[in-house]
């Protein structure tokens, strides 16, 4: 769940009228889809609107005017009747719209294709892609003005994730724009677990264009990868932790001694792994619950002449049966254990358990690099969690750096609701 970018050169543009063969042929009024309709502000709840929030949420709104279907592009208005902008319209969500333009413009195939190509030129901008990483996010849901958006490269092939009814309604639409923009050989669409159901659409996880490939290769950081969006987890990489695991990497190689003893827990492709083997790290194991990760971590290793221990097993198990103070760099990228607010006293436990684990086999001096990936848990509530990690093991931490997600995940300021990533990296004494 991602935010929105305002781009204001990119936006004032009024959008040409149907000039190509490609918004001739989808219109993009179809039933259902663009509407006349009109959602009105309450007084008073338009000025974090004004301030460049995405969303609009249910108690917000005051009145619908006209008839607007599930799914539909409306315009937004503030309670005076000024124009806002016009966003996809759900009344059974919790947030009924989310924001697409602040403009009055058409929402037709030509949208879809300018959005991307301002996507695009952040990532440009980004040097993405470049020789070392063909591996990135190209439009990151509101943070590229196409709120239910995800769509990551992956060398000369694509995948998609919708998250809302409104843009799944138009997805034929962005398929072409991702086409004409992009042309890769292979347009994926994976499922996104859970959105479907509660938006009410259908997803299914397919080849949408292009050739059929199991599996694709890429780079990230000069690493090589392959990916398999028909069989992985999310788009098929986590492309967000991109700089933490560069990170990683660079703590590996300034090492004081040549023997650095790596523990990358939930490793998935083994991205933080293949850093610290690269790095010169003596020893790296990587740990994953998932059979098909082990594989691909095997395969990766191999194709990176890296020596990486992959171990088919639960962190949690895995920590506790380890030696203690045996790691001198040991990584935590759990997935989210905060799904909703009524999970978020037993996913704070968890946190402070698994940390407290992770602490243990840290020896003195060692770094630990944890993450948590719960929008429901703040920077600071994570803090709290390491401290307390750290008194229930019995150490002292000092945070010597934060991260979150790679600049190719924009999000628009001040909008909280997208910000789910948190890297802490802290020194064990
Ligand atoms: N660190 C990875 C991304 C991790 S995604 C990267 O940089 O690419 C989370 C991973 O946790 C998934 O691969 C999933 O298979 C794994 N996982 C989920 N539950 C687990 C558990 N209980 N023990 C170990 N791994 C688990």
């Amino acid at each position: 769940m991602v935010g929105y970018v305002y781009n204001a050169s990119m936006s004032r543009k009024r959008a040409t009228p149907a000039s190509s063969s490609l918004t001739d042929s989808s219109a993009g009024s179809g039933p259902g889809r663009d509407s006349a309709a009109k959602v009105v502000l309450r007084q008073g709840r338009a000025r974090p609107l004004w301030f460049g929030h995405p969303w609009v949420y249910a108690n917000a709104v005051d009145r619908v005017e006209g008839a607007a279907e599930v799914g539909c592009v409306v315009t937004l208005l503030d309670h005076d009747g000024r124009f806002i902008g016009r966003g996809i319209y759900n009344s059974r969500s919790q947030i009924p719209v989310r924001l697409l333009t602040r403009i009055d413009e058409p929402i037709d195939a030509a949208f879809f294709v300018r959005r991307l190509r301002a996507a695009q030129a952040l990532r440009l901008a980004l040097a993405l892609p470049s020789a070392q990483t063909t591996a990135y996010r190209l439009v990151n849901s509101e943070g590229d003005g196409l709120p239910g958006l995800v769509l990551d490269v992956f060398g000369d092939a694509a995948a998609y994730q919708v998250s809302t009814l409104g843009m799944a309604l138009w997805r034929q639409e962005f398929v072409s724009a991702i086409a004409e923009v992009l042309a890769p050989a292979t347009v994926y669409e994976v499922a996104a677990g859970g959105f479907a159901e509660v938006e009410g659409f259908a997803a299914e996880t397919r080849v949408a264009a292009g050739e059929t490939r199991q599996r694709v290769a890429c780079l990230e950081d000069g690493i090589r990868l392959e990916v398999e969006p028909l069989q992985g987890q999310k788009t098929g990489l986590f492309l967000d932790q991109r700089p933490s695991r560069m990170r990683v990497g660079q703590l590996v190689a300034a090492a004081p001694k040549k023997f650095c003893r790596v523990l990358d827990c939930y490793a998935y492709a083994g991205g933080f792994s293949l850093q610290a083997a690269r790095a010169g790290a003596g020893e790296v194991t990587a740990v994953d619950s998932s059979a098909r990760a082990v594989v691909r971590i095997e395969a990766h290793a191999q194709a990176n002449t890296a020596h990486i221990r992959a171990v088919e097993a639960d962190a949690f198990r895995f920590l506790e049966t380890a030696t203690p103070h045996s790691y001198d760099l040991v990584v935590i990228d759990p997935p989210k254990f905060a799904r909703a607010r009524k999970d978020l006293e037993a996913a704070t436990k968890g946190y402070e358990r698994l940390n407290a684990l992770a602490l243990a086999v840290c020896a003195p001096g060692a770094i630990l690099v944890t993450s948590s990936c719960s929008q429901n848990i703040g920077p600071v509530e994570f803090e709290r969690i390491l401290a307390a990690a750290a008194r229930q093991a019995g150490r002292e931490v000092r945070i010597i750096e934060r991260q979150g997600p790679g600049p190719d995940h924009p999000l628009p300021p001040g909008f909280g609701e997208g910000q789910y990533l948190k890297v802490l990296f802290a020194y064990v004494v």
